[in-house]
């Protein structure tokens, strides 16, 4: 049987030389790799309250809006700085070369309200950590956070976990 891994192809030099970019639109585009890769992402959570899943811009999107309507739960948006419309928070991370912002409408999840994270991958964690942060501020309490890849060499499982989360990972 096809595992999630097979759907996905890796893409030398991008966006940069010297880059191994993990591809996961054939993963979307094929009807069964997005069905297992969707099923195996909540899968730890089923039967589990989830008031809200929160995608990581891009495509913890297309991932979390999907797991969200098989748990049920609302769907919210992390997104890049600027794009939200309402009032926001902000957390700023470190990337590779230079900052990036990230923001949550900050009336999005009300304190106490279960959330699950959901992107497609986890390189060195400071994308989700942001998200954690924002999470965090607006008083959600965190059931998990949930990857279709992890790169386990780049430290972002021992960093999320280092913050006390559970991480979910479908493949390295
Ligand atoms: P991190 O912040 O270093 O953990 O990087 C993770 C973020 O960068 C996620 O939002 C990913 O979508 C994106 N990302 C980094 N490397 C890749 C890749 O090889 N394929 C797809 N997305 C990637």
């Amino acid at each position: 049987m096809a595992q999630v891994q097979d759907y996905i192809r890796t893409i030398p030099d991008f966006p940069h030389a010297g880059i191994m970019f993990r591809d996961v639109t054939t993963l979307f585009a094929d009807p069964r790799g997005f069905r297992i890769a969707v099923d195996q992402l909540l899968q730890p959570y089923a039967g589990r309250r989830i008031d809200v899943v929160v995608g990581l811009e891009a495509r913890g999107f297309i991932l979390g809006g999907a797991v969200a309507h098989q748990l049920s739960a609302g769907f919210v948006p992390v997104r890049k700085k600027g794009k939200l419309p309402a009032a926001t928070i902000s957390e700023d991370y470190t990337l590779e070369y230079g900052q990036a912002t990230v923001e949550v409408h900050d009336d999005a999840i009300a304190p106490g309200q279960s959330v699950l994270i959901v992107d497609d991958l986890l390189a060195t964690g400071g994308t989700a950590e942001a998200g954690i942060k924002l999470v965090e501020r607006l008083g959600g309490d965190i059931v998990g956070c949930a990857f279709v890849v992890d790169l386990p060499d780049l430290g972002g499982r021992a960093r999320l976990e280092g913050l006390g989360m559970k991480v979910h990972a479908l493949c390295a």
